[in-house]
């Protein structure tokens, strides 16, 4: 009988597969009961949904959509809302059992959850758009799958700002003089209670774990790279939210951005690359191809072996394989994107010796932000408002007693530049700092303590379940 080639290939894991696999390789070092990490691992409930929109032709489309919560032993859940043609149910499981380990990494007192609508945004005209979040956001109110003490969805790849103040509009007329209903979604616009900084919160947090991973002397010499990120050559996948930022800030803080890849194919300059001048680019001219001093890379996936430090995807998962991983030229991975890298990669990288910055921690400064503008939303304040004038008098009493000790008068520019006045960005920016510098201490402290777990992302993996 002839076998079809095909027949008895077993299918490659599904990004589900891999987060539980990475779960499993970490459960090996952590003394917990089997039952409750088989609790852990466990997705609590999803909650899968059909609805029908009427678009433009007047033909009905009936549109599939997802919202999953992982864990309930921390109130409310968090997790994104995805718009992408590609997501499913096991997509939206993996993103929220990530949510669930990320928030326990940054001490973020969240359950994890995700949501999904399967639609190519670029298909739909705003308007639609508009009317499927919309019907969404009834959708997921009707089951009880959104509310600021319950479920609180953000943004996430293919929505923004945008999306979230319509989900925050819907529940706020589904719920009328319920006080806390803005808190019911963060990653909203500034006017609409979101809180400055949301928005660029995942990238600078990258740009601040790089920081922290360039600074160790000991890592750094293992790799064969200098100190600090001062001139470290970087390839972005991806230059959406995520990869925009990212690219921007460690620009900024000295890095080289030396190649930048998109949907249609790649581009590469040793010399340097502008983020914003890329966009600005590309929307004169459709495509980030052909940019005057760059060299076109047409397979866009082929940037990824290009040669440079640190490699940053920040597009979609099961990017870096079994298959290219071997062909990687960068020492370090930073995962902008939630799962770029499969096990099978991991394992080449942990082989390789490459430094691997892993998802789950790497890209927690959107969550963390979230959770600022959450507490935003319940305290009714903006953050900063209560103490600026005490803190800057407290700082002026303080430089007129050196004056007094010292006998040196300070000029009105350097009094103006020694008085801190806290705004809400300063606020949150320094609270996204510490935060991204301490978890990643914990991370590698653990390391350090199990240093046969192998790597950044099974220690953090450990942490988190000690932590979940
Ligand atoms: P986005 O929609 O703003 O941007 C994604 C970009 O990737 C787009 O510009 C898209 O054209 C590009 N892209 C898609 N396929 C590509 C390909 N094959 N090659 C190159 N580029 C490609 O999404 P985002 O919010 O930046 O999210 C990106 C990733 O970061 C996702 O994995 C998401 O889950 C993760 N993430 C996002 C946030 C957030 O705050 N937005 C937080 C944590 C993690």
């Amino acid at each position: 009988m002839a076998v079809s080639p095909t027949a008895d290939r077993t299918p490659a894991p599904s990004f589900e597969d891999n987060v539980n696999a990475y779960f499993d390789r970490a459960a090996r070092f952590c003394r917990h009961d089997p039952g409750l990490l088989e609790q852990i691992r466990t997705c609590n409930s999803v909650y899968a949904f059909s609805f029908p929109v009427r678009l433009g032709d007047g033909k009905i489309e009936v549109i599939q959509a997802w919202r999953a919560e992982h864990s309930h032993h921390k109130l409310p859940t968090k997790g994104g809302i995805r718009y992408s043609a590609q997501s499913d149910e096991s997509e939206v499981k993996a993103l929220a059992a990530l949510m669930t380990y990320k928030c326990a990494l940054v001490d973020v007192p969240f359950g994890g959850a995700k949501g999904a609508i399967r639609i190519d945004p670029s298909r739909y005209t705003v308007e639609q758009l508009e009317r499927i979040t919309r019907r969404y956001t009834h959708e997921i109110d009707r089951k009880q799958f959104i509310g600021p003490g319950i479920d609180v969805p953000a943004p996430d790849y293919g929505t923004g700002e945008r999306e979230m103040s319509w989900i925050a509009d819907t529940y706020g007329q589904l719920h009328t003089g319920e006080l806390q209903a803005l808190a019911c979604v963060t990653g909203k616009p500034i006017t609409e209670g979101g809180i400055q900084g949301r928005r660029e919160a995942t990238g600078r947090g990258l740009m601040y774990a790089l920081s922290e991973a360039c600074r160790s002397a000991d890592d750094m010499r293992t790799l064969g790279l200098s100190v600090g990120l001062e001139g470290k050559r970087i390839v972005v996948q991806g230059l959406g939210n995520v990869g925009y930022h990212a690219a921007k800030f460690c620009r900024e803080h000295g890095a080289v951005l030396v190649g930048l890849a998109e949907r249609e194919g790649a581009i590469f300059n040793p010399k340097g690359l502008n983020e914003a001048e890329v966009v600005e680019f590309r929307k004169r001219t459709g495509s980030i191809l052909g940019l005057p001093g760059a060299t076109d890379i047409l397979r866009s996936a082929d940037a990824l072996e290009l040669d440079c430090d640190v490699l940053l995807p920040a597009a979609l998962e099961n990017v870096l394989t079994g298959e290219n991983a071997p062909r990687i030229k960068a020492k370090v991975i930073l995962e902008g994107a939630n799962g770029p890298t499969t096990p099978d990669a991991d394992e080449v990288f942990r082989e390789r010796g490459l430094l691997v910055i892993p998802d789950v921690y790497a890209n927690a400064g959107g969550v963390t932000v979230s959770y600022f503008e959450w507490l935003k939303n319940l305290s009714h304040v903006r953050l900063g408002r209560m103490d600026r004038r005490r803190e800057a008098a407290a700082d002026m009493r303080l430089l007129s007693a050196i004056e007094m000790a010292t006998g040196r008068k300070f000029s009105e520019r350097e009094r103006q530049s020694l008085v801190t006045v806290t705004d809400e960005a300063a606020i949150v920016n320094s609270g996204l700092e510490d935060t991204m510098i301490v978890a990643y201490q914990e991370i590698r402290d653990g390391l350090r303590r199990q240093p046969e777990a192998g790597d950044l992302r099974t220690a953090a993996f450990v942490t988190a379940i000690t932590r979940s």
